[in-house]
This record gives structure tokens, C-alpha cells and sequence, in this order.
């Protein structure tokens, strides 16, 4: 049987210093790769590829490519678990927002995020609000879901420059 040939990564070295520049990501070098965080991640535990102390090692040996065009940097739900219980103070949770900020800046945005960004620039809502929604509102005594200027979401979109990233059409407002 033919082996199968090695898998190439591509390593950016600067990458770690890159990273170490933004709030949240500076303390990733005190990593010692326990586990602890990978151990103890609801998402890990349900999928195999999700592993956060991977992510940390694969940002500090610079496989920026690899980590920015996967999914595994899009599933951290952001529960805090890892960043609670790392003996390192390592912050992954902070870590990984901000690989997905680099990640954006460069173009990477998942499709998932993408479709939440193409609502909230149509909706105001990350997702539509119908009246189903609202009569479950009405059922729990609460009332409808306001309305959402979407000249303001527009202006916020194209100030921060997230029309541009994502490629989304803003109307003109
Ligand atoms: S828990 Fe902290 S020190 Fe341990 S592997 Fe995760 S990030 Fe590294
Ligand atoms: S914050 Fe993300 S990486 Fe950390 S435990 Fe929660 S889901 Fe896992």
C-alpha cells in the first residue's frame, strides 16, 4: 500500500509576535501545554478537531494559514471554562478572539459568521424576527422585539469597515 505523502504546513514565523501585540493574546508564551483547557472545553469534548490547547501551539509555531482557513477557530462558543482553569493564566478564550480578529482583518471569516453579519445588516438582528418569535415573547410576558434603526447598523458597518470585509451591500442610509 502506498503511503501517504506527509502534509505540509505553512509557517509564518512572525506570526507569534504579530499576535503577542493584541489585548487578550499576550500571555501565550507561558503556555506549557497541560491540557487542562482542551480537557475541560465543552466543544472538545464533543468534537475531536477542536482542541484550544492545539490552537495556542499551532499560533506560537506560526501556522497562521491553517488555523485561519479551518473551522476549529469558529467553534469556541466563548463559555470561559478554559480561561478560568488554565494554571498558566493563558487566556485562551481572549486568545482565540483575537486569532478571529486577525483572521477577519486578513479576509478569513467563516461562512457561519458571515451569514449572522449578512442578517444584522438586513435585519438589525442576527437572525430574523418573525411573529413566531414575537409570540413566544408574548407568551413569557415580554413585549415585542423592538425595531432596529438599520441607518444606524449601516453607518456602524461601513465606519468599522465590516461591509467592506465581509463584501455585504449596505443600502444607503
Ligand atoms: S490550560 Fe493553559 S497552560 Fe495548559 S495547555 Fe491550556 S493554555 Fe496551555
Ligand atoms: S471558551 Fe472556547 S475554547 Fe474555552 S472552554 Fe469554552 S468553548 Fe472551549
Amino acid at each position: 500500500m502506498q503511503k501517504e505523502a506527509p502534509k505540509i504546513f505553512k509557517v509564518d514565523p512572525k506570526f507569534k509576535h504579530e499576535l503577542l501585540k493584541i489585548t487578550g493574546a499576550e500571555k501565550i508564551m507561558l503556555c506549557f501545554q497541560c491540557g487542562t483547557c482542551t480537557a475541560d472545553c465543552p466543544v472538545a469534548l464533543r468534537v475531536n478537531e477542536f482542541r484550544p490547547r492545539q490552537i495556542v501551539e499551532d499560533a506560537r509555531l506560526g501556522l497562521k494559514e491553517t488555523l485561519f482557513s479551518g473551522d476549529t477557530l469558529w467553534l469556541c462558543t466563548g463559555c470561559y471554562t478554559c480561561y478560568e482553569r488554565c494554571p498558566q493564566d493563558v487566556k485562551v478564550t481572549d486568545m482565540i478572539a483575537a486569532l478571529r480578529t486577525l483572521a477577519v482583518k486578513e479576509g478569513y471569516i467563516h461562512p457561519s459568521f458571515r451569514m449572522l453579519i449578512d442578517s444584522m445588516a438586513k435585519n438589525g438582528y442576527i437572525y430574523e424576527i418573525t411573529d413566531f418569535e414575537n409570540e413566544l415573547r408574548a407568551d413569557m410576558g415580554l413585549p415585542a422585539a423592538p425595531k432596529v434603526n438599520l441607518d444606524e447598523v449601516s453607518k456602524i458597518m461601513k465606519k468599522t469597515g465590516l461591509n467592506k470585509l465581509t463584501g455585504i451591500t449596505m443600502e444607503e442610509g
